[in-house]
């Protein structure tokens, strides 16, 4: 499979090289030259796999002929011994709501699914003997996901960039009390968008990528949206027509897999967007206009991104592939903040996708109502979900990922409902664990400093 970059196409690259760079040296995102398409008779074959099967099947399409489809099995076998349901992910059936349970893994959410393969593809790879370091940004769950994944190896040093008090405790938790010399937790003073552009810069500046041999796992790395495609596809075989999928939204990363799944021939109706208040892609889905806001906290913070990076890989599609109008637009976008989609253009995306605003109050009666109606706890971001999906119109079943475990949320779980959750057994005992990580300035060259000083 060629890769291309969503701001040239005419310079391929193979899997691993876009598993190692994350983002392309133009600033660009990385997108298969072309996407396989299964018919209906193909459907019909992949619905009777189990999840494990049917990830090798959807994997190795995409990283062929690097890692081919035994060892994608072997590797897929392998990351999800530890997760906590059978089939990796769980269709729960409440009342009528569809709830897809992505947070069965080691960290409660759905950023497992796709790290734990990523940390085995890492072993993968001919290092040389030379050390990788990663430097991720997290609006909270990315971290742990990539902690989980990749602590105790030897050849990789992982950075964790996180908004200094912005993310729950039981997210900062998970991430600081996790003892391995090879991670470094970082709490920087800015939000998650300063967070992610730190870590964009680091990747864009040449020199210092080589230098510390530079390697990136966050959501615009290509790998994580391939591994989750494949949960669409198994809701999809579940459900057995024709359907919507409602999915919390802030990187674009998760519904664009989405995305994928129905060019590939997938049935899907609608992708519904769920924001916060931190409605960027709810503005641009419903007006065309492209805008970063300031960032507002939310009680759902792992979605309070104004920068949904993934969105650039949907616009090379809106542009029907027109590598040199996305380089136009992101350039005005940086620029002027912000461009605005033509008519036709806005068309296309609302073809595929629709956009719901799901507000804190909105998000605290959805998860009470469904404590008190059905006894089951919703996550501040799966309920913005609920919520979108409420608001739906069209005749089509809608399934809804549910995104994290709410004991990730204690402290609005307790808001909503009025009584503190107990933690899963494997986190029993978290809080009085000791924590370590660094506070510093929202600072690119204070951040480079710290990050030589520690290799
Ligand atoms: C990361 C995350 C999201 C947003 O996913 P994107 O791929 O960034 O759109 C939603 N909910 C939870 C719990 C998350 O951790």
């Amino acid at each position: 499979m060629n890769y291309i970059s969503t701001r040239d196409k005419k310079t391929y690259f193979d899997f691993k090289s876009i598993f190692l760079r994350g983002l392309a040296s133009d600033g660009g995102l990385f997108l298969p030259e072309k996407l396989r398409k299964y018919s209906k008779d193909d459907l019909q074959r992949l619905s009777k796999l189990n999840y494990f099967d049917l990830a090798s099947e959807i994997i190795s399409n995409f990283s062929e002929p690097f890692l081919k489809k035994d060892k994608i099995k072997s590797i897929i076998e392998k990351a999800y011994v530890n997760f906590d349901t059978k089939d990796v992910v769980k269709l729960n059936k409440i009342n009528g709501v569809n709830l897809l349970e992505l947070y069965h893994g080691p960290t409660l959410a759905f950023k497992d699914i796709a790290m734990q393969v990523i940390g085995l593809i890492f072993d993968e790879i001919d290092l040389n003997k030379k050390k990788i370091n990663i430097v991720v940004a997290t609006s909270g769950d990315t971290g742990s996901a990539a902690i989980a994944a990749l602590k105790e190896k030897k050849d990789i040093n992982l950075f964790i960039l996180h908004p200094y008090k912005k993310i729950s405790d039981i997210q900062r938790k998970i991430m600081t009390t996790c003892v391995s010399s090879n991670i470094f937790n970082i709490a920087v003073k800015g939000n998650f968008d300063d967070c992610q552009k730190i870590v964009k810069q680091m990747f864009n500046d040449e020199k210092f990528r080589e230098k510390i041999n530079m390697s990136g796992v966050n959501s615009i790395n290509w790998a994580r949206i391939v591994c989750q495609i494949v949960y669409y596809f198994y809701a999809y075989f579940k459900m057995q027509s024709k359907i919507n999928f409602a999915v919390p939204t802030g990187n674009f990363g998760d519904v664009y897999a989405g995305f994928v799944a129905k060019k590939m021939g997938l049935p899907i109706n609608k992708l519904i967007v769920a924001t916060n208040n931190n409605d960027i892609l709810f503005r641009v889905i419903n007006s065309g206009e492209y805008k970063p806001l300031k960032v507002k906290p939310s009680l759902s913070p792992s979605m309070d991104i104004q920068v949904a990076s993934n969105f650039e890989r949907l616009l090379f599609h809106i542009f029907k592939e027109d590598d040199k109008k996305v380089k136009i637009s992101m350039q005005k976008l940086s620029d002027e903040g912000f461009f605005k989609l033509e008519k036709d253009e806005l068309n296309i995306l609302q073809n595929d996708f629709e956009a719901e605003r799901v507000d804190d109050s909105e998000t605290l009666r959805i998860i009470k109502d469904f404590f008190v109606n059905y006894g089951f706890i919703l996550d501040p971001h799966t309920a913005t979900a609920v919520g979108a999906s409420y608001k739906i119109k069209n005749e089509s079943k809608t399934v809804i990922l549910g995104t994290a475990h709410p004991f990730k949320f204690l402290d609005t779980i307790k808001l909503a409902i009025g009584k503190k959750i107990e933690p899963p057994k494997k986190f029993l005992g978290l809080t009085e664990k000791v924590e370590k990580f660094e506070i510093l300035d929202n600072n690119l060259v204070e951040l480079k400093k710290f990050i030589l000083d520690k290799i």
